[in-house]
């Protein structure tokens, strides 16, 4: 990057507390039961993809490796790899955690949004936090997720899928 004089390369380092937004869609069509947010939903459809299809934590796993500065899921997970078949997408979270202590980085905390018509995920809330919550070693308190209807219409208005949003928070770990 050239400096507004015309003179050096500025060199810009990455500042943190650094965020990172994830979003994720997937549509039904798999038998069931529904796996969303690293837990298993009693429900006759599924959601069909190369892992489980759990697009609440693939947009939360986006979203901290955007805060993180560490790219994408599909970089680090490509579809095209048959090791990611089926593969647990709390196992995919565990292992994008683990690449942010190397780096001095810790998530400090993480909001998400699911959209879904159905089924009903409100009952589903606060067991979706703890395993999410688990996969990042996040302390109570560090995860909210929030449930919404589309009210029928929009992308995800019927019976299609379900989508996800998420933004995350890393931060510099510091010795305590
Ligand atoms: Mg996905």
């Amino acid at each position: 990057m050239v400096d507004a004089t015309g003179g050096g390369a500025l060199v810009v380092e990455r500042r943190h507390p650094g965020i990172g937004l994830g979003f994720d869609v997937h549509r039904f069509g798999a038998p069931g039961p529904l796996r969303l947010g690293g837990i298993v939903i009693d429900h006759p459809v599924g959601l069909l993809g190369h892992s489980d299809a759990d697009a609440l934590c693939h947009a939360v796993a986006d979203a901290v490796l955007g805060a993180a500065g560490l790219g994408d899921l599909g970089e680090h997970f490509p579809s095209s790899d048959e090791r990611w078949r089926g593969a647990s997408s709390l196992r995919i979270l565990e292992l994008v955690a683990a690449l942010l202590p190397p780096l001095g980085l810790v998530v400090a905390g993480a909001d998400a949004t699911v959209v879904a018509e159905q089924p009903r995920l409100a009952p589903h809330r606060s067991a979706m936090i703890l395993a999410i919550r688990t996969a990042l070693s996040l302390p109570e308190g560090a995860l909210s997720i929030k449930v919404k209807s589309s009210d029928g219409f929009g992308i995800i208005g019927g019976t299609e899928g379900v989508a996800a949003l998420a933004v995350a928070t890393v931060v510099r770990e510091t010795a305590s």
